[in-house]
């Protein structure tokens, strides 16, 4: 096993109930809410660096980038891209952070310019900088929509997403975030109405994570890509390099006008934003496929593969290893 800080982490950790009831998380919740609306200093959790800062990437579509770091209390744990499409009679938000407290800002950034209601919090994948955001926007005729085959991926992985955070990040900030489900499973291209605008959501095979699901929105053009492509930070690998190769290759063919990645710019233009990950998957799957026919052995590729791309990515330490590893445990079957 792989010495790793990774947010995600392979290894089982102990695990553990988090105590917190409903009626706390409300309350909680709507303190902090009321405190944001009357304009109260939020002076905690700017100091934890998670205030929402959302860019009106194209007209209606906004994003507010998050620090590019795994969970830790100088990030607050808002450490991904999320955002949020103004439709006539809805708006959609497209991940949620990697906790309540970001959420509520989402939801608190969402409240200053629009108060059309959130009809749908839609998750690009499962993992916890993306999804731990959703209990701030649990309420009446709320949609969380996430691709079919989230719902199993996250129920399996909760207890550990929960308790390894909360244990990097500490209790207070880590404070009222739960796991939640989605509601509307998206098992065929889907769209939904936001009024004066269309969301075409497209669930993708094994890529990333066994639960990629785009967005992209008809009257702008910009795709919400997630975890399909990162920027800066080293892409991370928790599903099949195979696969996310092919999923990027189909996409080139018909690129969006500008796509949002999950980590990296809030706005990108498709060419620059997915040469650098192709290369990158690329020189993973062409070393570990050297490796193997070499008969080199696990721990002997992860010291050598594709360390030409160490100069190119952030949290390269932190996660490269552990891609070389899922790519050689897939690819040593091919
Ligand atoms: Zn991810």
């Amino acid at each position: 096993m792989i010495a790793s800080k990774s947010l995600y982490p392979a290894s089982d950790v102990s695990l553990r109930t988090l105590p917190i009831s409903r009626q706390q998380f409300l309350v909680g919740a709507a303190a902090m809410a009321a405190a944001a609306f009357a304009g109260a200093p939020a002076a905690a959790t700017s100091a934890q660096g998670t205030d929402i800062h959302p860019v009106e990437i194209a007209p209606g579509v906004f994003v507010a980038t998050g620090a590019h770091g795994v969970y830790a209390p100088a990030n607050g744990g808002d450490i991904s891209n999320k955002g949020f499409i103004i439709g006539d009679t809805a708006v959609a938000v497209v991940d949620t952070g990697g906790t309540a407290r970001v959420g509520l800002e989402l939801l608190r950034a969402i409240r200053a310019l629009t108060d059309r209601p959130v009809g749908y919090v839609i998750n690009t994948h499962m993992h916890p900088d993306h999804v731990l955001g959703n209990a701030a926007f649990r309420g009446e005729g709320v949609q969380f929509v996430g691709h079919h085959k989230l719902a199993a991926a996250l129920s399996a992985r909760a207890e550990r997403y929960l308790s390894y955070n909360r244990d990097a990040l500490g209790a207070e900030a880590f404070e009222s975030t739960e796991i939640v489900l989605p509601t509307q499973p998206i098992e065929t291209v889907t769209t939904i109405d936001l009024g004066g605008r269309q969301l075409r959501l497209e669930p993708h095979r094994t890529a990333h994570t066994d639960n990629d699901l785009t967005i992209r929105d008809s009257k702008t053009d910009v795709a919400f890509l997630g975890d399909l492509i990162f920027a800066g930070h080293v892409p991370t690998l928790d599903g099949s390099i195979r696969g996310w190769l092919t999923v990027l290759g189909e996409m080139g063919a018909k690129p969006a006008r500008k796509i949002v990645p999950g980590h990296g710019p809030a706005a990108m233009d498709w060419q620059p934003a997915a040469t650098p990950v192709i290369r990158y998957l690329d020189a993973v799957a062409s070393d570990v496929r050297q490796a193997i026919k070499a008969g080199r052995t696990m721990r002997e590729t992860i010291a050598t593969a594709a360390q030409s791309e160490r100069g190119a990515w952030e949290l390269f330490d932190e996660f490269h290893g552990r891609n070389v590893s899922a790519a050689f445990a897939e690819l040593e079957w091919e």
